[in-house]
């Protein structure tokens, strides 16, 4: 991108005579009088001319003759007489019979067209406006002068851009150069000391018609309208889009002069007259300009084909989208499909064992981060030879696919179950209970055992041997997720051993540790209150399944609950370190708990009594005081003498 300065601190732009520089300084001084003006002026016989011709023409519209410059000046005013002298100059400056020739004239017959166009509406309104319409509309585009002047190879390619894709110039000046002529012309007005309003104007001469009505309560509005408007006349005749000059000219005196199509085009038509009056001044050539009614069919052409552009454009685009979607539906259902091959047995569309070792893996963690019991099951069906032998392989599928629906149907929700290899079947079981990994191993040998396959006219019946295994983990038990598989497998041979169609149970670890667990189990709030009659077990069922307590370690629920004092915990955690005992076991070691008080902890760990009775209070199967009243009780019977301050006011 270019630096803007590059242009306005050129020695390239256009040099203003000696007459015209000190004209802008004395227009600057406000005790200026006409006297000082008209001797400055006829010190340039040439500028005097030119300026008598001019007041003298139809562009300014003084009726009677003027003869002497002592009455064109103020008849002109300060303003006038300085930016006309001043486009004087620019004229010179912008006649080049170089390369850039065509660039030059072009430029200046729309300035002129521009001029024109803005007098003409500016005295539409009673605005007061007089000469200054003219010379804004001459000056607003010298920008683009100064551009031809200082940077001619870039500008050019810029002006064949436009001019190739017809598209706005001041759209493309922006996309190539970085900024417009707007910001160059405006600068050198400044740097000039060119008029407020006339700076004014052309910083919004290509604005939108909001960012116009924005300015609407400022002195300027009535020159900024109308030049804004004259440069869109100018486009219209001699700019690189016609269609796009104008669909705005239709908005803009619609807007501001409240003109209707006809008017337009009439406006259109009686503009060229004008034009020519006007060129006649400058001495432009004016035979490039078309003819109105070949503009308006050439504008309205290029309109419509632009809507059919757009249309197309936008077609393509809904299509091209709908593409993508189409894509990535097709993408994320193919993402799903592969998800399940992985994961899952293509024969019998439960896990496999790829997945069922993860999730063993990540439960042996969370197993042995809080001390949970972690169990599985081993399944193997019975003289699956003898059946794939007799019945045929395909009848063997149809078993594999019947036993794992039956396993699926019977393990609760939270259960894992996968296939392992030929005819095994694993189930990873969610919270094991001692007695409750036994009565699941025994459901599934049941269920199965009432299955009927039929195999043409013939049903036939499969059973299975059952092997489960529970453990658990110690902190330091790398291999637990090993081990526990080849006990359930070692169980389910047992039971093979035993006759086939029979289950097996191997707890893992120390039976003593299990034990209370399972006595901690027993404890637990929920089965207090079911084993107290004071409530349904389905009641508590429900109460469970919506149950969120925290896991909390023995050590910090021991002092909770004022069991232990910190420090003995942190005696209990040191001594630990140099074991692989559990901190209960330990503690038990040390003399600093006894059985009972570990055991209820274990229940305490479980089942937090505030958490569980939250629920059942919302539930509704307890009353506030009752659901405290029995807390207190259990935490009594417990053993541990509890926080009732604390339970009470989180119940309240
Ligand atoms: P046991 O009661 O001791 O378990 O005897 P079994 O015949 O069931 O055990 P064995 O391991 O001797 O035979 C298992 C058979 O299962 C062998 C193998 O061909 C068959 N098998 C493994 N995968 C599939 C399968 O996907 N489809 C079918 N139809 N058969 C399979
Ligand atoms: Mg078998
Ligand atoms: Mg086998």
């Amino acid at each position: 991108m270019l630096d803007p300065r590059k242009i306005t601190a050129s020695p390239n732009l256009p040099t203003l005579p000696v007459v015209a520089i000190k004209l802008l300084e004395l227009s600057k001084n406000p005790d200026c009088e006409v006297k000082d003006l008209v001797a400055l002026i006829k010190t340039d016989p040439a500028i005097c001319a030119k300026i008598l011709k001019a007041v003298n023409s139809t562009v300014f519209g003084f009726s009677s003759k003027v003869s002497s410059i002592d009455r064109a000046v103020p008849l002109l005013g300060t303003t006038g007489v300085t930016s006309l002298a001043l486009s004087f100059s620019l004229v010179q400056g912008a006649m080049s019979s170089g390369a850039m020739a065509q660039f030059y004239s072009a430029y200046w017959l729309q300035s002129v067209v521009q001029a024109t166009a803005t007098d003409k509406l500016g005295r539409l309104t009673p605005s007061g406006l007089g000469c200054e319409l003219f010379l804004t509309g001459l000056l607003i585009d010298i920008g683009r002068l100064a551009m031809l002047k200082t940077i001619p190879g870039e500008y050019a390619a810029v002006l064949k851009t436009a001019e190739e894709s017809q598209r706005n110039l001041h759209d493309i000046e922006i996309e190539q150069l970085g900024f417009s002529h707007v910001q160059i012309g405006c600068d050198l007005m400044r740097q000039w000391g060119l008029p407020e309003p006339l700076i004014h104007a052309c910083l919004l001469h290509h604005a939108t018609r909001e960012e116009i009505a924005a300015v609407s309560d400022t002195a300027d509005y009535a020159l900024v309208q109308a030049a804004a408007l004259g440069s869109s006349v100018g486009d219209y005749f001699g700019g690189t889009n016609q269609g796009l000059a104008l669909a705005r000219l239709r908005e803009l005196t619609a807007a501001f002069y409240g003109f209707d199509e006809v008017r337009l085009e009439t406006f259109l038509i009686e503009m060229k007259g004008h034009i020519d009056e006007a060129a006649a001044m400058f001495s432009v050539n004016t035979s490039d300009l078309g003819d109105p009614a070949d503009l308006m069919a050439r504008a309205n052409d290029q309109l419509a084909q632009m809507a059919v552009r757009e249309h197309v454009a936008s077609t393509q685009a809904i299509c091209r989208q709908k593409l993508v979607e189409e894509e990535n539906r097709e993408l994320e259902s193919l993402n799903e499909q592969l998800q399940q091959q992985v994961m899952h047995d293509p024969l019998t569309r439960i896990f496999n064992r790829s997945f069922f070792d993860q999730a063993l893996e990540k439960e042996v963690q969370r197993c042995r981060r809080s001390a949970q019991p972690l169990g599985i099951l081993f399944i193997d069906v019975d003289r699956f030879k003898s059946l794939n032998d007799t019945y045929g392989h395909q009848f063997g599928d149809l078993v594999l696919k019947r036993v794992a629906a039956q396993l699926g149907d019977v393990v609760r929700g939270a259960d894992t179950v996968a296939r392992y290899g030929g005819e095994e079947f694993v189930v990873l079981v969610n919270q094991p209970t001692e007695s409750g990994i036994q009565r699941l191993a025994e459901r599934i040998r049941a269920r199965v055992e009432t299955l009927e396959i039929s195999n043409d006219a013939e049903s036939v019946r499969v059973t299975v041997s059952v092997g489960a295994a529970l453990t658990i983990p110690r902190r330091d038990d790398a291999q637990v997720g090993a081990e526990l598989i080849a006990a359930a497998d070692q169980a389910m041979y047992e039971a093979k051993h035993g006759g086939r169609n029979q289950t097996r149970f191997k707890p893992l670890g120390e039976e003593h540790e299990l034990k209370l667990v399972n006595l901690a189990t027993q404890r637990r709030f929920s089965r207090w209150l079911v084993s107290l009659g004071v409530l349904e077990m389905t009641a508590v069922a429900n109460a469970l399944a919506e149950y969120a307590g925290d896991h909390v370690q023995i050590g910090q629920l021991a002092i909770r609950h004022g069991v232990l004092t910190a420090e003995q915990v942190s005696l209990v955690l040191g001594e630990q370190q140099q074991g692989a005992k559990r901190f209960g076991e330990t503690a038990v070691g040390l003399e600093y708990l006894d059985e009972q008080q570990l055991i209820a902890l274990l229940a305490l760990q479980k089942e937090d009594p505030r958490a569980l009775a939250a629920v059942l209070i919302r539930h509704g199967a307890l009353d506030v005081a009752a659901g405290r009243d029995l807390m207190n009780r259990y935490m009594a019977e417990c053993g541990v003498r509890g926080e009732k301050s604390r339970l009470q006011s989180a119940l309240a």
